[in-house]
């Protein structure tokens, strides 16, 4: 009885993975589908072993830092995760494909896609136009699977042009607030905040959904089940680069740069209670929990972006040095 109850509950927090990068639509799982269909055993995260041996110390000049290695970071190198670096002023640095500056106080984030490879090299060219390089060997994660099956074939929507006039709309939108590079990074070692104070995790980040037996697009979130209007708050300092509480999918929106296009973002919100451009700091008031747009139940469904490639916001809220 207990574990039925739990099941429900599971399904009326799940959300759509698929809805929200692009307009290509996705089955959505219905409350007809068997609960133990849904959820999986959890794959937690590992907790970041080497966080706090690897803490920045602020105090160290740039030019003192130890010659061989050109970033000193907080944080792991593993699919999802992020590090929090300290290397020359006004520097540049490629990983993989993604290249970005450091900061006027010689700070810069690095991520790690979900799907990023297992070693991956970051190239610095510091303002002398020196060269280094530095590898992470990045650990890998195991996902969990929703598998759902016997879905109906036609769950896939069909959209009016005016459902398709907002869905672009809803799009081009989101593509300006991702789009935010705020210079100053405003994350700090502290890492982040959970956003909600009580909640029952629902999905973890990067589960893999398949739906009759076909590889959907994996769950970029984590969600976060709680009852509607329970208040949302800032995880880390940052600008709002986008607040809309009129999206197809999400609902509601709010984005949050945390510097250099580290971005995190809420889904399907009662309220949105911050404005386009707005500082936040850690704790602040950001909106409420609710069940907006393409979502079956109350919850924040939270999802972190570094310049294209998704991360998983819980492994922020694991770093020591609070
Ligand atoms: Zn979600």
């Amino acid at each position: 009885m207990r574990a039925a109850a739990l099941g429900f509950a599971l399904l009326l927090a799940a959300c759509s993975s698929e809805a929200q990068e692009q307009v290509a639509i996705e089955p959505v799982p219905t409350p007809q589908v068997k609960p133990e269909a849904v959820e999986t055993s959890s794959a937690h995260a590992e907790p970041l072993h080497d966080a706090k041996s690897a803490t920045l110390n602020s105090k160290v000049a740039p030019e003192k830092m130890d010659g061989s290695k050109p970033l000193t970071c907080v944080g792991e190198a593993v699919q999802g995760g992020l590090l929090l670096c300290r290397t020359y002023g006004s520097t540049y640095v490629t990983l993989g494909n993604t290249k970005a500056q450091s900061d006027g106080n010689g700070k810069i984030i690095l991520g790690f896609d979900r799907d990023a490879p297992a070693t991956m090299t970051a190239k610095v060219v510091d303002p002398g136009g020196h060269s280094y390089s530095q590898a992470f060997n990045v650990k890998s994660r195991n996902w969990d699977i929703s598998r759902i099956d016997g879905l109906p074939k036609n769950q896939v929507s069909e959209y009016t042009p005016e459902e398709l006039k907002r869905i672009r709309a809803a799009t081009a939108r989101k593509k300006v607030g991702f789009a935010s590079r705020v210079d100053t990074v405003r994350l700090t070692e502290a890492g982040f905040a959970s956003p909600v104070a009580e909640y029952t995790k629902t999905t973890n980040f990067g589960a893999q959904r398949i739906l009759n037996g076909i590889k959907k697009r994996p769950h970029y979130g984590v969600d976060m089940a709680a009852p509607a209007g329970t208040p949302i708050t800032a995880p880390a300092g940052g600008v709002v680069s986008l607040a809309d509480d009129d999206m197809y999918f999400e609902g509601s929106l709010i984005m949050i740069d945390h510097g250099q296009g580290l971005i995190s973002y809420y889904l399907h919100m009662q309220d949105v209670l911050v404005e386009d451009g707005q500082i936040v700091e850690t704790g602040d008031l950001i909106g409420t929990v609710g069940s907006k747009g393409r979502s079956t139940g109350p919850h924040l469904c939270w999802r972190l972006k570094w310049r294209g490639q998704n991360l998983d916001p819980e492994l922020l809220t694991k770093w020591v040095d609070k």
